[in-house]
């Protein structure tokens, strides 16, 4: 009989009080989650790769889960994948394991807001949302999926919202792909998948977030170290400060990948502006647009993109294939 296989990989929904660290810490193992679901739930087997807060999770990490999560998929016996997993970088590794595992097997993660210590425990029915979608035929060649607070989002929208709220992952513009309503899977809407070959990730790859006013000084620290990538998250549709511009020409010039976000919860790079640092001029000086990308999934395709030699233009095209 196929199978769901769950991995495990710590987070809130894992998490239990502990007096002795002052707080909430991994505690609930595999086996520990399965027991909080219903016994007619079908085939299911768990496996641990880690029990992390996901704020400990390293490249490394993100990247073996996907080499298992790939091996899983290989494999005949299995139906679906859930991973469980913090939510705090839970939007990076769903991007990651969307753009590199090549698979129709549905991939959903799950996590939870509160622990299981807390009144109101939201790990359980987010686990079993997560096991019905990825039991379901409609979520095949769906890619990554987060399943959260009976919504299925697609890797490539969703974000993390909210610090508190158990309603916090969203995908602005878009919305969810679909609902888990009671024991009933819902798909109203279909994404294209986009897979990307990656040998490797290239881990030289930053991330800096404009604010008004700003020198470029951390762009020139990364200029002398002459790192392999920057995502800046911009103004508005992509616009930078005057005096950014001369580091950014140098920095492209110098074979650096520089790439466009905004810091905008949603929307695409683009604007009309002829004005110096607006997008225009930021494309006459050969930076790269991240699309409808926010920063840090933006940063997860750049270090994909970079993980072989690829260029500017080639990277260009990835981006927009995946908007
Ligand atoms: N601190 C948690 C984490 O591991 C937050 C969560 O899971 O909600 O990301």
């Amino acid at each position: 009989m196929r199978r769901i296989h769950v991995i495990t990989t710590g987070g809130t929904i894992a998490m239990k009080n502990d007096e002795g660290a002052g707080g909430a810490i991994p505690a609930l193992h595999g086996d520990d989650l399965l027991a909080l679901l219903p016994r007619d739930i079908g085939a299911v087997e768990v496996e641990e790769y880690c029990n992390l807060p996901s704020a400990h999770f390293t490249l490394d990490t993100m990247w073996g889960l996907c080499a298992r999560v790939a091996e899983v998929a290989d494999d005949d016996q299995t139906q679906g994948i859930v991973i469980t997993h913090g939510t705090d970088v839970m939007e990076e590794t769903a991007y990651l394991l969307d753009l590199t595992v090549d698979t129709d097997i549905p991939i959903c993660l799950t996590g939870a807001m509160r622990t299981a210590s807390e009144v109101g425990y939201d790990g359980a029915a987010n686990l079993l949302a997560a096991i019905r979608v990825a039991s379901s035929d409609a979520s095949r060649g769906l890619g990554a999926l987060v399943v959260m607070n009976q919504e299925i989002h697609a890797a490539r929208h969703v974000t993390k919202t909210d610090t508190q709220s158990t309603d916090t992952f969203k995908s602005p513009i878009w919305g969810p792909l679909g609902r888990v309503d009671g024991d009933g899977v819902v798909v109203e809407r279909r994404v294209a998948r986009q897979h990307v070959y990656c040998p490797g990730l290239n881990p030289d790859v930053h991330l800096i977030k404009l604010s008004v006013g700003m020198d470029d000084g951390f762009l020139r620290q990364l200029m002398k170290r002459n790192v392999a990538g920057v995502v800046i998250e911009a103004l508005g549709g992509g616009r930078v400060p005057a005096w950014w511009m001369p580091g950014i020409r140098e920095a492209v010039q110098r074979g650096m990948a520089v790439v466009i976000a905004s810091r905008c919860p949603s929307g695409r790079v683009y604007d009309g502006y002829g004005y110096e640092g607006a997008y225009r001029d930021l494309a006459d000086a050969g930076t790269i647009f991240a699309e409808g990308l926010n920063g840090q999934k933006a940063r997860v395709k750049l270090m994909v993109a970079l993980g072989k030699p690829r260029d500017r233009e080639s990277i260009q095209r990835l981006y927009k294939a995946g908007a």
